[in-house]
């Protein structure tokens, strides 16, 4: 009998699985589910749901490093790590209408005026550009399509029976699986955790992940923004257990995207490549990773909380600067505070770690001064990661279950795709 594989999610990490299959002509029937749509009847404004998921449609730098992007080289060693970006990042460009767009920045060396209040993260990054995102996604479905995956869409999948293999849809729809990818990305993060909770997965340890979306006019980064395009300061405070950085960095048409999770708004931000979204602006997010919290998903969840005005996210800005508008050409939702006191509220005195950040920059960047605002907060919520084999990411008790990309311990486009495709070679 034909081996049945259900991936749920069509995001980076289920179609890079879903990929390798087909190109390996896996004979068994592969069925992918998404609560989205198709790259055809997608919104662009619908950032977190449907095909290619998150960042795979709205933003699309491809990160090549594997101390970026989350853990990928703890499964299964750098060389490996590495070959397994090249093939995620060889797909986006086999499906993309113009492959040569496709750029890559690589920074070679700290620059000095830093120095001594940030390090900068070196390592080479691939730009696709959000506007050939949605091409891809059309070329890239087309080709899964005309090679027999077949879709179900607009359907959330409620429940799973890891004992008897089903994966329900609603009250009355199951499907049989007798091998299933679990790739629901961020959006699908509390389904994750409700079912580590129902089979009482054992975890491994996770951080928390909390910060801000800072916004500034770009002309005050150019200086470093000509080293690293995608510039990554970092500053570490060992003894605290607290580390910082600069993430996802956009430039030149820089937008600033309202996240939903959980019915809270947090903040991430995304590029275009064409020069009629040109706003001259750069947002990137300030990060910070706090270890040895208990419970750190319940405590950023309460923080994320805490940081809301009537169900919205909150900004503020010394200068009074304005909350700038979405590609669409709106206002980015979120309610305008005057101090960073609800940040002080929300994360106590890890708070002072951000604030400390935006004034060392301020000394390193000697224009910026107060030209500059902040989308309070900016997550990323970890699900407990799941223990998983290392050699296949299926789960230690339930080896026909296969955790990748956000849903496991990714937070990259490259490292969730690379996860989908390894799982996908242990199938092989
Ligand atoms: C705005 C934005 C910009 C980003 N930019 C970048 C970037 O430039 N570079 C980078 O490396 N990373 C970026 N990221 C992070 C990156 O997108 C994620 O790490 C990556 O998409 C994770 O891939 P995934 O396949 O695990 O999940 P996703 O890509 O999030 O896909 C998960 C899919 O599962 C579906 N789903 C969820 N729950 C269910 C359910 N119960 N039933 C059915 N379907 C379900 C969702 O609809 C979604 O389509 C960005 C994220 C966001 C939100």
């Amino acid at each position: 009998m034909q081996e049945k594989i259900v991936i749920v999610g069509a995001g980076v990490a289920g179609v890079n699985a879903a990929t390798k299959l087909v190109d390996n002509n896996y004979k068994g029937k592969i069925t992918i589910i998404d609560m989205g749509l198709d790259p055809y009847n997608r919104p662009l404004s619908d950032v977190m749901r449907g095909f290619l998921g998150a960042g795979g449609w709205s933003d699309g730098k491809l990160t090549y490093h594997t101390s970026i992007g989350g853990q990928l080289s703890k499964y299964c060693g750098e060389e490996k790590a590495m070959s397994l970006f090249d093939q995620v990042i060889a797909n986006f460009k086999r499906f993309h209408p113009n492959p040569s767009e496709v750029q890559c920045s690589d920074p070679q060396a700290e620059p000095d005026f830093i120095k001594p209040h940030f390090g900068l993260r070196l390592f080479p990054v691939w730009h696709v550009g959000t506007d050939y995102l949605h091409e891809i996604g059309k070329n890239w479905y087309n080709f899964l399509v005309d090679n027999g995956v077949e879709f179900i869409w607009e359907t959330k999948v409620t429940d799973i029976d890891f004992d008897n293999q089903l994966v329900s849809l609603g009250v009355v729809d199951e499907i049989k699986y007798d091998k299933l990818i679990f790739g629901v990305g961020k959006s699908g993060i509390d389904f994750g955790k409700q079912l580590a909770e129902k089979y009482e997965l054992p975890t491994e340890p996770k951080s928390v992940q909390i910060g801000v979306r800072f916004e500034a006019p770009q002309h005050h980064f150019q200086k470093l923004i000509d080293v690293s395009y995608d510039f990554k300061l970092y500053q570490k405070f060992e003894d605290k257990g607290v580390s910082l950085r600069s993430f996802c960095t956009n430039n030149n048409a820089a937008y600033v995207a309202v996240e939903d999770t959980y019915g809270n708004h947090s903040y991430n931000g995304h590029a275009k490549k064409d020069e009629s979204y040109r706003n001259d602006m750069t947002n990137f997010g300030i990060l910070m990773e706090i270890k040895g919290i208990d419970k750190p998903f319940d405590w950023s969840r309460e923080a994320v909380q805490k940081l809301q005005i009537n169900n919205t996210g909150t900004f503020f800005s010394p200068s009074k600067r304005v909350p700038s508008k979405t590609s669409e050409g709106e206002y980015v939702k979120c309610v305008v505070v005057d101090s960073m006191d609800p940040l002080y509220d929300a994360l106590g005195d890890y708070a002072l770690h951000i604030e400390d950040f935006i004034e060392d920059m301020k000394k390193v960047f000697p224009t910026l001064g107060s030209d500059w605002g902040i989308y309070m907060p900016e997550v990323k919520y970890l699900s407990p990661e799941p223990l998983v084999n290392y050699d296949d990411l299926s789960l230690t008790r339930f080896p026909n279950v296969y955790f990748v990309g956000d849903a496991l311990s990714a937070r990259g486009i490259t490292v969730s795709g690379a996860q989908g495709t390894y799982v996908a070679e242990s199938i092989l």
